[in-house]
């Protein structure tokens, strides 16, 4: 095991290798050995940092960036965390159009690590311009000097998976690991890291989690995209109301769906059993693995590796928040609120 027992020059220093962690008491019943590959281990807390820093660099590589000049991207906050984090360290100043869907948590952590934040109405299309793809189009064209990082269409967010989270996982399971199961937001996280490992063993299994209310299963399955699919969810982070071209949906198996209500639950749930605070398309990628195993998709012998890709600590207000709960129509009880609470009066 790789040990931090050294000192590191920046934070940048200590992004990737995550630990992977063996899940026990929520899979207890299940078929197979089931692993977390924990990313709230990255110094920005998500798997972002590793897309921010491989897109970053690689810029830098081909001389498109220099210290001063301006960073763009469209985000739901994690990734916004991230460029923020790098820019800080490397010197660039960083702009994000970020979706109202975000809780107020996150927009206060961007402003704090020094980025400028636009907050771009969520349900609106795509091509509205109102929409933080196009607002972040519209602030790219207008700031001399700037890079916008795109990682929904940007094959470099695939890439950075493949040279850091495919390797490691490979690595960490010795080469046993027989199913990935991951959330697809941009795709990046499961396309590239499923590239690396197919190429290491074509017969391991990769399954994306999507949300009700988004496009891709149906896509990956027709590859049509149909727009009836679309209507608003509450998971952040997770499915799309549009086709990234940071899905390589080739490398992809199979889509399973999960609901708000039930992803939520289950979250709440790996804290409780794992002691795992870990963020709600975290809680969405275990919801897909307990529907999986109810059809039967493991065996006895499979080593199944979920990506967990963020902290909880950033949903205190949404899906740990016994009032947000509550108000979303989660709670079948009042009591199920009050259960682990007693006020002394
Ligand atoms: N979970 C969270 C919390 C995210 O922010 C994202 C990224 N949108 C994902 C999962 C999905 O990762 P990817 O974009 O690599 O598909």
């Amino acid at each position: 095991m790789e040990q931090r027992n050294q000192v590191y020059n920046n934070v940048l220093d200590l992004v990737g290798n995550t630990p992977l962690v063996k899940l026990n008491r929520i899979t207890s019943e299940f078929k197979g050995d089931f692993y977390a590959k924990v990313e709230a281990f990255n110094p920005g807390q998500s798997s972002k940092d590793r897309i921010a820093l491989y897109i970053i660099e690689q810029a830098e590589k081909k001389g498109i960036l220099s210290p001063g000049d301006t960073i763009i991207e469209t985000t739901s906050g994690n990734t916004g965390f991230s460029i923020a984090m790098v820019s800080i360290i490397k010197g660039y100043d960083c702009v994000l159009a970020v979706s109202s869907k975000s809780s107020p948590d996150k927009i206060d952590m961007l402003k704090t690590m020094g980025a400028k934040v636009y907050v771009c109405p969520a349900h609106v299309s795509a091509d509205d311009p109102r929409s933080y793809y196009e607002v972040a189009k519209r602030l790219h064209s207008e700031m001399k000097g700037s890079v916008y990082i795109n990682q929904y269409f940007n094959q470099l967010n695939i890439d950075a998976h493949y040279y850091s989270t495919g390797p490691e996982i490979w690595k960490q399971t010795e080469g046993k690991i027989t199913h990935l199961v991951a959330c697809s937001g941009t795709g990046g996280t499961i396309s590239g890291t499923a590239k690396y490992l197919k190429e290491q063993n074509p017969n391991i299994k990769v399954i994306g989690v999507d949300a009700f209310g988004s496009v891709i299963k149906k896509y990956h399955e027709t590859r049509e995209f149909d727009e009836k699919e679309i209507y608003p969810y509450r998971i952040e982070g997770l499915g799309k109301n549009l086709i990234p071209g940071a899905t390589d949906f080739d490398v992809i198996d199979k889509f399973v769906k999960v609901t708000d209500e039930e992803s939520a639950h289950t979250a709440r749930e790996l804290a409780r059993t794992e002691g795992m605070l870990v963020g709600y398309t975290s809680g969405a990628a275990m919801q897909a693995i307990k529907q999986l195993e109810e059809n039967g998709e493991f065996g006895e012998n499979d080593k199944v590796v979920i990506i967990f890709p963020d902290h909880g600590a950033r949903y205190m207000s949404k899906v740990y928040s016994d009032k947000w709960m509550s108000d979303q129509g989660f709670f079948d009880s009042i009591n199920e609120a009050a259960e682990n609470i007693q006020y002394i009066k």
